[in-house]
């Protein structure tokens, strides 16, 4: 088995690797890491959730710190080109925590706030950029930065960059860049357009290519409720007397939101505990702990709290909120169901947010199955019976997949054997008698009275 030292990284990097509780290089890492750390240019056809973004900001951080001459004044060592504000964040958070024991210096700059700071930021000098490209032209219009001294070079989800009708944008960016450089190159897929592309960028790249993140999707049992914003909460409190949610990790987009589901399962009985960014590392460590200990039952969190939550065992993963990004959606129920455990994931779905989940259902390649509830909206259906990505009708989707259980997971990174141990039952506390609801809202008609999943599997055939 490759360990992370096996790869050759460098003390500080592994130390935080080891403070994330990542034991193991997931196969995009394996297989990119050292031809990276030795100069190669990399083609990866990779999804997020692969562990791709490591794959690239390891090796970075160990170049950068081998040779700690700061950036100059308005220049970086590494650039690395985000399609979305949100992957640039977890880039950068990525950033952070692998380089918490080095002094590589990072900023990110995405669109829709003020460039003022982003400017001042930049003609400082900072060894990693990451960037979204429409932003990242107008500093370099704006003389913020200049791309002289890029020494590392990486696009990552090209693909999407192109769907958002970035190629003008990527063309002046790179027609900027010194010649001596390395490049790195992420896709999710291939067509001939961005294998073009890559031709060009790339001089004789090694190429990656790993399972694509839809095979997590299709081992974890979806499902989504149709539910109006006010009902969330009980919908939660409801959805937690089924006695098979023995270690529950819930989604929230805000801060804040986090905060208001913890004190709401609080306030039911549960014992729940929030991380996000406005927490210290200290109490962070401390729910994680309890939340592994099985002394703490619900673990409410934001997405970027979670990156690097690597707990076995999560039964459940509630996307109480919906991301605003798919991927995250991936990420997010990738959460449970690690390697090889089934795992089950129910979606909050409401009016407004029908958009993200139609989204969500083009990315995973499947409908989300809809489950009635009491507290939930009524006669809601399948909303994207038409995915679009594939007209000819082959292949047609399947609908999420109820159980794999056969299916061995490609993705076979996380700690260990992944599975909820036999005999280590948590011990999170449950109200001992449920109240009865406030509206008189039932609990959904459950076949065997066991779990609102055992009704959607039923449904599934
Ligand atoms: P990415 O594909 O880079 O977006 O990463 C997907 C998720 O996997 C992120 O939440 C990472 O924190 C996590 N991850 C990356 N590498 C590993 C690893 N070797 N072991 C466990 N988790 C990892």
């Amino acid at each position: 088995m490759t360990t992370f030292s096996d790869l050759q990284l460098s003390e500080p990097l592994l130390r935080a690797l080891a403070a994330e509780g990542y034991e193991k290089p997931t196969p995009i890492q394996a297989q990119s890491i050292p031809s990276l750390i030795a100069g190669k240019d990399l083609l990866g056809i990779a999804q997020t959730g692969t562990g791709k973004t490591a794959a690239f900001a390891l090796p970075i951080l160990q170049k950068l710190a081998a040779h700690p001459e700061r950036a100059a004044r308005g220049t970086c060592r590494a650039l690395i080109l985000s399609p979305t504000r949100e992957l640039a964040a977890q880039i950068g958070e990525s950033f952070r925590v692998y380089g918490k024991f080095l002094k590589v210096t990072r900023a990110v700059v995405f669109g829709g706030v003020s460039l003022g700071k982003q400017v001042d930021i930049l003609r400082g000098g900072v060894d990693v950029v990451v960037a979204t490209p429409g932003r990242l032209v107008d500093l370099i219009e704006r003389r913020a930065l200049t791309l002289s001294k890029v020494e590392i070079f990486v696009l990552d989800e090209v693909d999407q960059m192109l769907d958002l009708g970035f190629i003008h944008a990527i063309r002046k960016i790179t027609g900027m860049l010194p010649q001596q450089r390395q490049n790195l190159f992420f896709s999710a897929t291939m067509p001939k357009e961005i294998a073009g592309l890559a031709n060009n960028l790339l001089t004789d790249p090694v190429r990656v290519e790993v399972a694509p993140v839809a095979t997590t999707a299709e081992r974890v049992n979806q499902a989504v409720i149709h539910v109006d914003p006010a009902n969330k909460a009980k919908l939660l409190v409801e959805l937690l007397k089924d006695n098979n949610m023995t270690r529950t990790l819930v989604f929230t987009r805000t801060k804040h939101g986090a905060d208001k589901v913890m004190k709401n399962l609080s306030a039911a009985g549960y014992t729940a505990a929030a991380i996000h960014g406005n927490k210290s590392q200290n109490n962070r460590e401390r729910a994680l702990a309890g939340f592994k200990a099985g002394k703490i039952l619900v673990l409410v969190a934001t997405d970027i709290a979670a990156r690097g939550i690597d707990v076995d065992g999560v039964s459940h993963v509630v996307n109480y909120d919906l991301p605003h990004v798919p991927e995250s959606y991936v990420h997010r129920i990738g959460r449970t169901a690690r390697a090889g455990a089934d795992g089950s994931a129910i979606a909050f779905c409401t009016p407004e947010d029908r958009g993200l989940l139609r989204d969500i259902e083009k990315t995973i390649r499947a409908q989300v199955p809809v489950i009635e509830h009491a507290l939930g909206l009524k006669g809601v259906q399948q909303l994207a019976p038409n995915f679009g990505w594939n007209p000819a009708g082959k292949d047609k989707p399947q609908g999420a997949k109820p159980h794999h259980r056969g299916q061995k997971p490609n993705r076979n990174h996380g700690a260990g054997n992944g599975q909820p141990k036999q005999g280590s039952k948590p011990q999170g506390q449950r109200p001992q008698q449920p109240k009865p609801n406030a509206g008189g809202a039932q609990a959904p008609k459950r076949s065997g009275g066991s779990s609102w999943m055992t009704e959607l599997g039923k449904k599934q055939g």
